[in-house]
Parts: structure tokens; C-alpha cells; sequence
């Protein structure tokens, strides 16, 4: 059962218990979870019924604990000091002693950040003392919500609790901008205008054409995302393994195997989810010609363990 909490520590406390808490911001509802915890961000995935991994915002009471999991620079100090709290999401470097767990980042080297401009959230994030991933708490392919109702309808009885935090005063969500790359570049038109960006830090490229700025559906990740992709040819469904495969397990290891990451002795697929991206880095540095994936069955979080593999299957663009 999915219970409405008024007090943010109670929200705080399910999160560090590894529950998902759903929470107002000035933007959207988000779906949070302990960000540090992979099993916890593996449940937002299945929850959301998200067929494929994206990487998720991690929210921040303020810049200051932002920055001890991510580098920035000037201009993202700059932009913190202008637009921090609010609707900004910065994509800095992470650092290496980051405790972001990596498929919260999707496996990328870099991480999303940003502290929200809603009273509520903010008494959660500091509570809390961790950073909370959260994407929108809508199931996949839906809008997201902007009222503790909207949760309800959408994830009730999937996730532990929703905060009640009133109607989300921006409702569309954060900008996205891309600081990590050298330049700086939007990859989501969102609650802070371009414009404004560019009063601070002047001119900002565009991932996405402008004119979806006045649309409702911005967001096409898989186009604007460089996705974390292992250097070594994946294998998929493998039933064998070569003398000179590296293995990634599901379940009992396939005999023979010389170098294997264990995705989930028992086969549970949110552990598996939790482990797949450190595996990739993992096996990827074995020094095996390859790697094998043993099967993964298509439901719930397994279609997405198997559209990452597909990906990293797929042949690389020349
Ligand atoms: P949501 O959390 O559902 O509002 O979506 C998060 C947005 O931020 C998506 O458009 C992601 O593609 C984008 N995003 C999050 N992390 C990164 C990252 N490390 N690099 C690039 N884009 C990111
Ligand atoms: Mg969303």
C-alpha cells in the first residue's frame, strides 16, 4: 500500500530504508530513491515500468552537497549562484570518489544534478543527507504529475509513499544543460529559459531544436544521450562460452567460464539491474577479447538489462 505523508522526515527515513518516496518540486512530482543504493534505484526503473535505463537527476538540498559528488567549474558555479534553487539540471563530471551508485547515471562518467526550489523537497533532501535520484513519478510513456493525486493514479501500490507537497507551481520540467563536454550545451528546454542562461555563462548550444521549447513533449534522450557503451563486442542470450570470453552471469555461471561477474546468483532481476553497468565497466577491463552475456528473461526490469546489452551489442557507428 502506498501511504500520503505530511512530514518530510518520515519521507527522509523511507528513502534511507531503500523505499521509493515520491515528492513534490517546483517542477514536477518526482520518484525518489537513495541514490547511493542500486537496488533502490533498480526499483524506480521497475516501478515506472521504464523499458530501457535512462540516467536520473540527483537532487540536492543545496550546491555545496552537489558539488561533493560532481566537478564543477565557473560557469556551473555561476549558474548555481544565479538559478540554484530551481528548475536548472547541470551535467558536470562525476567525481571519482562519487557516491552515486552508476545506474543512476546510467553508467555514464557524468551525473545530473540540481537543488529544487520547493520548501518541501528541501526539508526531504536535508533530512535525508543523501543524494536523491528522481525522475518524473509518472509510469512510462505518460505525463508527469504535478499534484499528489496525479501519483496516486499513476503508481499506487508501487512505491512506498508519496509526499504531499501541493501543485507543482512550474509543471513543466528542469532545464538540461550540458557543462560536462567543454561547452555548453541544452539538452532539455525546461523551467529556466535559455535566454536566461546565457545572461551568465553567453552562448549555449543546442542539442534540440529551440522550437520544441514550446512543446509538451520535450524529450527524446536516446538521440541527445551519449550512452556508456562497454570497448568490448558484447555477445547476447550466449549458451557457451569462448576461451576467450569474459562472462556475464545470470544465475548458475555456464561451465567453463574463466572470468565471470555475477549479475544475480538467484536470478533476481532488480539486483541484476543494480549490477549491470558495474559489470560492463568491470568485465570491460578483464583483458578478454569479449564478453558473453548469458539470458535474461523480458519481464520487468529484464527488458531493460536487455535493451542496454542490445546496445551494447549493436555494431559501433564508423
Ligand atoms: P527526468 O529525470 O525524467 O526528468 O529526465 C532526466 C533528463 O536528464 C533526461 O532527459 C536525461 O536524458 C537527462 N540526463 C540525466 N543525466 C544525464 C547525463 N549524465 N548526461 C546527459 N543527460 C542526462
Ligand atoms: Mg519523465
Amino acid at each position: 500500500m502506498t501511504v500520503l505523508l505530511d512530514d518530510p522526515l518520515d519521507a527522509a527515513a523511507l528513502i534511507l530504508a531503500g523505499e521509493l518516496v515520491a515528492f513534490a518540486t517546483e517542477t514536477v512530482y518526482g520518484l525518489g530513491a537513495d541514490a547511493r543504493n542500486g537496488k533502490a534505484v533498480a526499483g524506480i526503473f521497475e516501478a515506472k515500468g521504464r523499458p530501457h535505463f535512462n540516467p536520473l537527476i540527483c537532487h540536492f538540498p543545496d550546491a555545496e552537497s552537489a558539488w561533493a559528488e560532481v566537478r564543477p567549474d565557473d560557469r556551473a558555479r555561476a549558474l548555481a549562484a544565479a538559478f540554484w534553487p530551481g528548475p536548472l539540471t547541470l551535467v558536470l563530471p562525476r567525481r571519482a570518489d562519487c557516491r552515486v551508485d552508476l545506474l543512476a547515471g546510467a553508467g555514464l562518467d557524468t551525473l545530473a544534478v540540481r537543488v529544487p526550489a520547493h520548501d518541501g523537497a528541501l526539508a526531504l533532501l536535508r533530512a535525508a543527507g543523501t543524494p536523491v535520484a528522481a525522475p518524473s513519478a509518472n509510469r512510462s510513456g505518460r505525463v508527469s504529475p504535478t499534484s499528489a493525486a496525479h501519483v496516486m493514479e499513476e503508481l499506487s501500490g508501487r512505491i512506498a509513499a508519496v509526499l504531499e507537497g501541493g501543485d507543482c507551481p512550474v509543471g513543466v520540467e528542469s532545464t538540461v544543460l550540458d557543462l560536462a563536454a567543454g561547452g555548453a550545451v541544452l539538452l532539455r528546454p525546461g523551467g529556466v529559459p535559455v535566454e536566461a542562461i546565457e545572461a551568465v555563462i553567453g552562448p549555449v548550444g543546442r542539442a534540440v531544436p529551440l522550437s520544441a521549447a514550446a512543446g509538451r513533449s520535450l524529450r527524446s534522450p536516446g538521440m541527445m544521450l551519449s550512452h556508456y557503451a562497454p570497448a568490448l563486442p558484447v555477445r547476447l542470450d550466449a549458451t557457451e562460452v569462448g576461451p576467450d570470453e569474459a562472462l556475464l552471469a545470470f544465475g548458475p555461471p555456464l561451465r567453463g567460464a574463466g572470468t565471470v561477474f555475477q549479475l544475480s546468483e538467484t536470478g533476481d532481476l532488480r539486483e541484476a539491474a543494480s549490477r549491470l553497468f558495474s559489470g560492463l565497466r568491470t568485465l570491460d577491463a578483464s583483458g578478454r577479447r569479449g564478453i558473453a552475456a548469458m539470458p535474461i528473461p523480458e519481464r520487468g526490469l529484464g527488458a531493460a538489462i536487455r535493451d542496454r546489452l542490445a546496445r551494447a551489442a549493436a555494431p559501433r557507428h564508423a
